[in-house]
């Protein structure tokens, strides 16, 4: 059975398995007739921070799959700790005063890794998912605390917090919320923390404009009248609206607004979880004390889905001492053999050390080396945090002048990247990276070679296209 499957796979041209693909495969965020007419490119294997396509082709993975396999691909540790539990228990669920055993062990495991407020966790399949318990739970508080006109949650322009109606909702993304009636009630948006865009042109430094967004919060909360405020969700560093690094003084004064406002304060940490910044989790890398915590992707570094919420002890108490059944869950909450994965990879980072990695070697490596990518003339602006990165193209380097708006010259410089054995993801003229915590230092210089050689390519395609002009 598993040879035949396996040759059948193998035995499928690339043009046989892409017709398939469009005809019967609806990507998520896709123009499918626009995949349709190109074909997609099919990804067959892949080990440690390297993929390998359907024509033989070798790609650095920049992005960690999508900004989750920490750990690199091909972990032995992981396929075995699946293959175990599958045989033992593949599924039972915790709804009816059950549990499992990697589902209990993981609770506490996240307890121990994770800030020393939380000592809970409601578990969900997804980053969206979580989003969703989130807007649950802290509406459920406020409930059992009698005032349940605290319901409003507060957000932010350009956030992604995931595709279900409240992850999406949640998001600032406008092209989300143009299609299918988003948002959702109760939710509202503040800017976001984009110095490039918000704070350049006020002549504000960084970090003054730090302690403007983070006032635009207060503003919103003193407008809509606190009483009716129930939280703050904010990523620490937006990863999917183009890796927005806050200024420092931004998350501990949003602290202090949320404190002074009794407001809850949710940290989305689905990417910046488990070492991605050089701590467990982006917000002791940003100065912060959130009271929940969304997370997925890096739990179990993709190669099972996962996700959840951690529950600080101000929300647990009340819920846990107050308020009797809370009528939420999933089929998948606590799923056996992604606590078993989740564990496996959970050990995994402490045993290579990978936040102390992060930390003290490639991330510092990587800064640097971001920092000579910004002498390039097409880049405004480099940036890192951990091993996050954004490379800001620009037309005019000494004023800083972004390309017209018809020239989409992030997809002129994906298209290169595509085409020279690199994943390197563009947001708007935004590049961006996320590659494996497990990357080396010779992988980072092969990286930024690669780079280097498609910022060229671009600029070269601009120079003759009169975009410069
Ligand atoms: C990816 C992501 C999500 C959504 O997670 P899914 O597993 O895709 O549902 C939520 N928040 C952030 C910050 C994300 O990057």
């Amino acid at each position: 059975m598993n040879a035949h499957m396996n040759s059948r796979v193998n035995t499928r041209t690339t043009a046989d398995l892409q017709a398939a693909d469009s005809a019967h495969f609806l990507h998520p965020f896709t123009d499918f007739a626009g995949l349709a007419r190109k074909g997609s490119r099919i990804i067959a294997r892949a080990d440690n921070i390297y993929l390998w396509d359907s024509e033989g082709h070798k790609i650095l993975d920049a992005m960690s799959g999508l900004w989750c396999v920490n750990v690199g691909y091909g972990q032995q540790a992981l396929v075995d700790a699946a293959a175990k539990q599958m045989k033992q228990l593949p599924f039972y669920n915790a709804f009816f005063q059950t549990a499992t055993v990697p589902a209990i062990e993981l609770a506490e495991l996240l307890a121990e890794v994770t800030p020393p407020q939380f000592k809970h966790v409601f578990f969900s399949g997804s980053g969206s998912e979580g989003n969703d318990t989130v807007v649950r739970m802290v509406r459920r508080y406020w409930d059992v605390l009698g005032q349940p006109e605290r319901q409003v949650i507060i957000s932010r322009n350009n956030a992604y917090h995931g595709s279900t109606m409240a992850g999406a909702s949640l998001g600032g993304m406008s092209g989300m919320h143009a299609q299918g009636g988003l948002p959702i009630p109760g939710i509202t948006h503040i800017e976001q923390p984009y110095w490039w865009a918000h704070g350049r042109h006020q002549g504000l430094t960084r970090e003054a404009f730090g302690l403007q967004a983070a006032h635009w919060l207060e503003d919103r909360i003193l407008a809509i009248g606190a009483h009716k405020v129930a939280a703050f969700i904010g990523e620490p560093i937006q990863g999917a609206g183009g890796v927005i690094i806050p200024p420092a003084t931004y998350w501990p004064e949003v602290q202090r607004i949320c404190d002074r406002h009794g407001v809850l304060l949710v940290s989305d940490e689905v990417i910046t979880g488990f070492g991605r910044t050089g701590n467990w989790f982006g917000c002791e890398t940003m100065g912060f004390k959130p009271d929940l915590m969304t997370f997925a992707k890096g739990v179990t570094s993709g190669y099972v889905p996962l996700g959840g919420v951690m529950v600080g002890d101000r929300v647990a108490r009340v819920l846990i001492d107050k308020g009797g059944e809370f009528n939420h869950g999933y089929t998948y909450s606590g799923h056996p053999v992604s606590c078993a994965v989740a564990l496996a990879n959970i050990g995994l980072i402490r045993e290579l050390k990978l936040v102390e990695h992060v930390r003290d070697d490639v991330g510092p490596y990587l800064a640097k080396a971001f920092a000579s990518l910004g002498e390039h003339p097409l880049v405004g602006d480099a940036e890192t945090c951990g091993l996050m990165g954004a490379l800001l193209l620009v037309k005019d380097k000494t004023t800083g002048a972004a390309f017209a708006d018809d020239v989409e010259i992030g997809m002129v410089c994906r298209g290169h990247c595509f085409g020279n054995g690199l994943i390197m993801r563009a947001v708007g003229d935004r590049m961006i990276i996320a590659p494996p915590l497990v990357i080396t230092r010779a992988q980072i210089d092969e990286m930024v070679a690669l780079i280097r050689r498609c910022l060229d390519l671009t600029l070269a395609d601009a120079q003759r296209s009169g975009w410069l002009k």
